[in-house]
Formats: structure tokens, C-alpha cells, sequence
């Protein structure tokens, strides 16, 4: 076999497709878990479509990630919309006008909101943490209500002591937009994330097998080309330490209701335990009647690895491992568990074609 890949998420299947219609090789993926997809995979219940590893929403900037991905799937027409329950009052994420005259009973433009920000935001000479960002583009009040306990729940520690980039993926909109994501291209796959894996790999040049470590099965088998996209700690039996992931427990159910929320995803920043409740249906836009399916996700270090962890100690460690990928002869590292990256879907997609075409069919 010439190429082998670890992990059936989003980066392995985009690389074993390109290497099978593009290159006309054999590639073997092997898989952990008992499914491909990764943390995109999804599955019926009771009629009912459910994301097992929390809610994905597809967006993009990237032309040409949308029309890749749209070779193996139609696009419902969906934008993303998320209420935060502030005490039982729901507004609007991100922040924007709405979001404060809700939160505040103001009655605000956008010339008003310009003012009630100046008035409340702290003056930061230079961004130092999540917290920073927050308290630089809103103020204290804002980031109590909003981000303060949410991030501290998120991640296990403060805002303070993260990275500035976590908490500026959420934008500050001196407009009406109440839509999560401002990208061109948005939506959710008409038959689901895992119907669209499916037929990425609908090449009998590729084989999958399922429920296996590749520490258990690679040392019987030759290859020329090793694609992983695991855990990086794991892949150095943890030779500089363990880097440490934040894990999210997923918990679902199906309720004998129509409807459970007015949006997709509803936020609970000052709930102890739990960060946010995702209805499947309102993001599918299945039509199913008398049934609904929830989710609650709740943060901790142990559970589904899901978020490379952003503060300095780890980036550091992580260069230590960096150094060793970088002298790799035969292995390449793809996707957000070996690079260590917060990475979306869009960008673990654009990230593996250009490996596809920079570093395995230029070699071919
Ligand atoms: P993964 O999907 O993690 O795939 C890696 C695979 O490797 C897994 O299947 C794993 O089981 C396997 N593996 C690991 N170790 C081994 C081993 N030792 N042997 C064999 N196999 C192994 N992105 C968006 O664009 N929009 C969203 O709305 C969005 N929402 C998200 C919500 C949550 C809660 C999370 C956690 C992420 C979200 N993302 C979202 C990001 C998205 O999930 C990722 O970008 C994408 O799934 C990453 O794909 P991947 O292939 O890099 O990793
Ligand atoms: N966040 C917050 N309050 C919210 C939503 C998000 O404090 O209501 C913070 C939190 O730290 C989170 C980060 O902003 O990790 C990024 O949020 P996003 O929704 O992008 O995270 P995702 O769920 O996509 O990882």
C-alpha cells in the first residue's frame, strides 16, 4: 500500500479522495472509532438527524472549499442564528445592536450604539487575552453577562488566561445582523455530514477499516506514505508531554415535542455545568411532527478531544513536537488534533487539498 491515513474525520477522507480520483492510488484509512466523519458524523434517531459530536454548521469564505465539498453534497439554505439566555432573557449572539437594546431594554442605532460602547468599553493598550478582547470592543458588564462564565465553564480556566483568538471568533456588529457567521457560503448538507463523507470515499481504491488504533495494525503492514491526523502527543508517545485538548461531553435526547427552542442553538453562559442546547431540527430543517432532538454540552478533560488548548504553555509544547514533524521523511500531519489548531471545517478542507497538491501529488 502506498498510502496510509490515521483518522476518517474531515482531513483524512479530503486527502484519501484526492489521492484516489486524482492520482488513481490505493489508500487504506484506518479509524478509531466505529464510524467515519470524525467529529462531523451524524446519525438518525427516532426519524430524527443527530450530530454526535455537537452542532456543525458548514461556512466559508473559500470558493473553492465550497465547491469542493458541493462535488458531494446539495446545501440547504440555512444561517446560523444563536440566542444566549442571560438570566432567562434571550439575546442575541454575537454582540449587536439587538443584543443590547434585548440585554438592556435600550432602544439603540447604530450612531447610539457607536456612543454606548465608547462609553463602556475599557481602554486596553495592547490585547493580551480573550479576556482583553472583550473588555476592549464592550466592556465589563457585557463580558460578566456574556463571555465571562461561559469561557471560564468552556475552557476550565478564565478569559484571562487565553489566547486572544479564542474568544475573537465571536465578531462585534454595530448592525442589525443576528446571524452567527457572516460568510458567502453557509449552510448544512441536505442529507447530512456523514451522507457527504460517504460519498467522498465512493472509490473502491479506498478501504477503511474501522475500530482500530493504527499502533495496532501499522506495524504489519508496508507503506510509503503515512497521512495522520490524530493526536500529535500521542503519535511521539508523548515524548515532550502531553498536550492538553478540551473535551466536550455530548448528551442527547428525543422529546415527544414539536418544537423546543426558538433557534438552533441557545447559549446558557452562567449555567454551572452545561454551555449551550442545540435542537437538530431548527438546523437541518427536518420535517418531523410530535418529535425533537436536543443536545447539552458539557465542557471537562476527559470526553471526545475536541479543542487543542490555547494558552502559551501548550503552544510551547507543541513547538517541541513541531520541530519533530517539520523533519519527518515519510509521515504528513493534517487537521486539528496533529496540528494543533482550531481549525473549521472550511480550513481543514482548504488545508488538506493544498497538502494534497504541495506535498503528495507534486512527490507522486
Ligand atoms: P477529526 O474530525 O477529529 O478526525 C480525526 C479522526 O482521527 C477521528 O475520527 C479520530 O477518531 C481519529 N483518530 C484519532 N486517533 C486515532 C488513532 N490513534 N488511530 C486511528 N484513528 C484515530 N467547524 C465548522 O466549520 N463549523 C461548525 O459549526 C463547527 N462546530 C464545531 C463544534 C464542536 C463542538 C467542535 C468540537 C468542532 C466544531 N467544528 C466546526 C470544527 C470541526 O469539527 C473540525 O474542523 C473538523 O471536524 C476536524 O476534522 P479533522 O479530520 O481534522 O479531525
Ligand atoms: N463564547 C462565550 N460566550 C458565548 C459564546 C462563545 O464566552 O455565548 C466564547 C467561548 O470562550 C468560546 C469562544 O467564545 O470558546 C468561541 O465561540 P464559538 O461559538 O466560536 O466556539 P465553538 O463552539 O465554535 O468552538
Amino acid at each position: 500500500m502506498k498510502y496510509v491515513i490515521v483518522g476518517a474525520g474531515l482531513s483524512g477522507l479530503t486527502i484519501a479522495e484526492r489521492i484516489a480520483n486524482q492520482l488513481n492510488e490505493e489508500v487504506l484509512i484506518i479509524e478509531k472509532r466505529n464510524h467515519i466523519g470524525g467529529n462531523i458524523y451524524d446519525f438518525y434517531e427516532d426519524g430524527i438527524l443527530i450530530q454526535k459530536y455537537g452542532p456543525h454548521i458548514f461556512h466559508t469564505n473559500e470558493k473553492i472549499v465550497y465547491e469542493y465539498l458541493s462535488e458531494f453534497t446539495e446545501w440547504l439554505d440555512y444561517e446560523h442564528h444563536v440566542l444566549s439566555n442571560v438570566g432567562g432573557k434571550l439575546v442575541p449572539m454575537p454582540i449587536c445592536i439587538d443584543t443590547l437594546n434585548a440585554l438592556y431594554g435600550l432602544d439603540l442605532d447604530e450612531e447610539s450604539m457607536k456612543k454606548w460602547i465608547e462609553e463602556h468599553k475599557e481602554d486596553i493598550d495592547e490585547i493580551k487575552s480573550s479576556e482583553d478582547v472583550v473588555l476592549k470592543n464592550a466592556g465589563r458588564d457585557i463580558y460578566n453577562k456574556l463571555f465571562k462564565n461561559y469561557t471560564q465553564k468552556q475552557w476550565g480556566t478564565s478569559a484571562a488566561n487565553l489566547d486572544p483568538s479564542v474568544i475573537s471568533r465571536i465578531p462585534f456588529r454595530f448592525n442589525h445582523d443576528t446571524r452567527y457567521f457572516e460568510d458567502t457560503y453557509q449552510g448544512m448538507p441536505k442529507e447530512g455530514f456523514t451522507k457527504m463523507c460517504e460519498k467522498m470515499i465512493d472509490n473502491d481504491k479506498i478501504k477503511v477499516v474501522l475500530n482500530t488504533d493504527y499502533k495496532d495494525y501499522l506495524k504489519d503492514i508496508e507503506y510509503d506514505t503515512l497521512i495522520y491526523t490524530g493526536p500529535i502527543d500521542y503519535f511521539y508517545n508523548y515524548k515532550y508531554g502531553e498536550l492538553l485538548y478540551r473535551c466536550l461531553n455530548f448528551v442527547y435526547e428525543v422529546l415527544d415535542e414539536d418544537s423546543y427552542q426558538e433557534v438552533g442553538v441557545v447559549n446558557y453562559p452562567n449555567h454551572p455545568y452545561f454551555t449551550r442546547i442545540t435542537e437538530f431540527k431548527k438546523l437541518t430543517m427536518q420535517d418531523v411532527e410530535g418529535k425533537t432532538a436536543i443536545m447539552k454540552e458539557y465542557p471537562g478533560f476527559n470526553g471526545e478531544l475536541c479543542y487543542p488548548y490555547p494558552t502559551q504553555e501548550y503552544l510551547d509544547k507543541f513547538q517541541q513536537y513541531k520541530k519533530e514533524m517539520d523533519n519527518e521523511e515519510n509521515v504528513i500531519f493534517a487537521g486539528r488534533l496533529a496540528q494543533y489548531k482550531y481549525y473549521n471545517m472550511d480550513l481543514v478542507v482548504k488545508n488538506a487539498l493544498e497538502i494534497f497538491e504541495t506535498q503528495i501529488k507534486k512527490n507522486h
